[in-house]
């Protein structure tokens, strides 16, 4: 037998015979057999609260300024603001709309477990009694876990929690470039309030493959080991990976130094990063200018795991709005390794089972959701694009583990960095035998190309023969030379931070270097050398520079040009 269902009244005074058949005949439409329980409560004045199953109707002076503020914010603010708001005021009217309102029945480690909100959605945002915000992280058959955008000291056991029916999402929009914010769009610099009045879901489906194109332009990091070997391609994602300080930051944020008055929008995401190194790469950004179309999303190591775990979603977020617009834009995750720590750490809280290295089974899906959002899209779809160059921190050179292999799985090649060539003053410290770019090949501009074209196997023949030539004393004199062009090489590819190189100053060193000329300069001057050649063929053949820097053109004539320029100077400074 159907037992009647019972609705609570709460409120100060007790309703009048009226005003009781009015709600009994209210609720019997809504929900069938029911039956009234009033129960006074002397904190509700002017109204009422009618609690029904998990459906909440609220009609207190609370209750109803939150209407309104739902309603005020579903508004999408045109350029005549006040007009608009005007009129929304005037329109509004009071609805008995239920509320589902959940309980707080536990928390801790910026985790909430909730109650009473059976039809909360994954991923919806929250809202809890004192205004922290939380995003629906884990649904189980009583409950559902929630995790906090806070460090959770404010919300207690029993608080109420409202639903929002939102996604989490966050503002995006040109007003974003050059701020540094925190990965819910909340600006952490001393600039003030960010304007923007679009809004956009951090997570959102990546591009179909109808909807890309071959990625075919290329995205120059002005680091000469890089774009001459292992070149990226607008829409490519490049992985950088390496033990701790060996240089990735740096490589990632010179690409940003290098794109400036190319019109690519930059965003670079900092996650689980101390506080103080964020600083100091912002620091660097705004020294160059490269803040002018930068902007910077922050979870520190401080922040919640929650903020963490988001920050690359809402920094891709921000990013895409500008490949939408048609433009380009780089995104560099800094690092991927922490955001794993930080899902896992999450996900053991929620109490979901470990598996391999207690990561939980969908870390895989954790990296490919992100970075399948990278492409180049179609001229149909704006041919905008965004190109992700993920870090990746490994352990003791070790790219076997979990989280190396997975991202190494999804990205379209890897720039591996070395500790050992590290430190014996080989920076960037690119390890030439395990990198790889997969796609960027078709992208690198002819000219690279072309003035290259021997480099990686002149690179591998030398590290053969030093290691086979290490413990011989007598050497003949082709061996010697050819070690002495291999070390020149490697010479060639060092290169210091924040300092990137132009494209035809690129080809010239290429130039001088596999034509065996740079090699007749003693190392300590051949930053001289190189230097007085630039000088040389920037001045008097500005032609050839134009042609590399803006079609990628070297025809054979410019490159003995460039050869017999050279070969002119490495005489003058041999015999003088
Ligand atoms: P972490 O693991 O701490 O994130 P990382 O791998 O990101 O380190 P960086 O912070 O980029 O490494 O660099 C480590 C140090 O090496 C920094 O002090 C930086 O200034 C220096 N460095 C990096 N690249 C070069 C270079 N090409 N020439 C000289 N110094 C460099
Ligand atoms: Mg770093």
């Amino acid at each position: 037998m159907n037992q009647a269902l019972i609705a609570y009244l709460y409120s100060d005074t007790k309703p009048d015979d009226e005003q009781t058949k009015k709600l009994i005949n209210f609720l019997k439409a809504k929900y069938g057999d029911v039956r009234l329980a009033f129960k006074s409560d002397e904190h509700i004045k002017n109204g009422f609260i009618l609690k029904i199953n998990n459906d909440i109707y609220d009609w207190t002076k609370e209750g109803r300024i939150r209407q309104f503020k739902n309603y005020i914010s579903s508004i999408t603010p045109g350029s005549q603001l006040i007009p608009i708001l005007r009129s929304a005021i005037g329109d509004w009217r009071m609805h008995i709309i239920p509320e589902q309102v959940g309980t707080v029945i536990s928390v801790g480690d910026s985790i909430a477990m909730v109650s009473g909100l059976g039809d909360a959605q994954y991923g919806e945002i929250l809202l809890f009694e004192n205004g922290v915000s939380g995003m629906v992280s884990d649904l189980k058959t009583d409950c559902i876990g929630c995790i906090l955008f806070d460090d959770g000291y404010d919300v207690n056991q029993g608080d109420a929690v409202y639903r929002t029916g939102k996604k989490a999402g966050v503002p995006v929009g040109e007003a974003f470039i050059g701020r540094v914010v925190n990965p819910l769009g909340v600006p952490i610099d001393d600039k003030g309030e960010i304007l923007s009045s679009l809004y956009s879901s951090i997570e959102t489906p990546a591009p179909q493959i109808i909807d890309r194109q071959p990625v075919d332009t290329p995205l120059e990091t002005g680091i000469l080991a890089i774009d001459s070997m292992f070149p990226i391609g607008r829409g490519q994602r490049e992985l950088i990976i390496g033990d701790r300080q060996t240089g990735k930051t740096t490589i990632a944020i010179d690409t940003i130094l290098n794109q400036k008055g190319k019109n690519v929008f930059c965003v670079y995401v900092a996650i689980g990063q101390k506080a103080g190194s964020v600083a100091s790469i912002v620091k660097t950004l705004r020294n160059a200018g490269a803040m002018d179309y930068t902007c910077v999303v922050v979870s520190a190591a401080s922040d919640a795991p929650s903020l963490q775990y988001i920050a690359p979603y809402a920094g891709t977020a921000i990013a895409e709005y500008f490949m939408n617009q048609g433009k380009d834009a780089l995104i560099v995750y800094d690092d991927l390794s922490k955001h794993a720590v930080a899902y896992r750490t999450i996900s053991l809280l929620l109490g979901r089972s470990p598996g391999r290295e207690a990561y939980p089974g969908d870390v895989f899906y954790l990296h490919s959701r992100l970075l399948e959002r990278s492409a180049r899209l179609s001229d149909r779809n704006g041919g905008g694009s965004l190109t992700a160059l993920p870090i990746v921190e490994t352990q003791a050179g070790d790219i076997s583990a979990y989280i190396p292999t997975n991202v190494i799985s999804i990205t379209d090649g890897q720039i591996f960095l070395e500790s050992d060539l590290f430190f014996n003053g080989q920076r960037p410290a690119v390890n030439v035998g395990i990198s790889v770019s997969r796609v960027g090949g078709a992208a690198q501009s002819k000219a690279v190309k072309k003035a290259c074209s021997s480099l990686r196997l002149d690179l591998a023949q030398y590290s053969e023969l030093e290691s086979f030539t290490r413990f011989s004393g007598e050497l003949d004199d082709i061996t010697k030379t050819q070690l002495r062009h291999g070390k020149c090489l490697m010479n060639l590819l060092k290169q210091r931070q924040h300092s990137p190189i132009n494209r035809h100053r690129q080809v010239i060193m290429l130039i001088l270097s596999l034509g065996n000329i740079t090699e007749r300069i003693p190392y300590k001057n051949t930053a001289d050398f190189l230097n007085t050649v630039f000088e040389k063929i920037e001045n008097e053949h500005s032609e050839i520079c134009a042609a590399i820097d803006n079609d990628g053109r070297l025809t054979d004539e410019y490159a003995d040009i460039i050869k017999s320029a050279g070969e002119e100077t490495a005489a003058v400074m041999t015999n003088g």
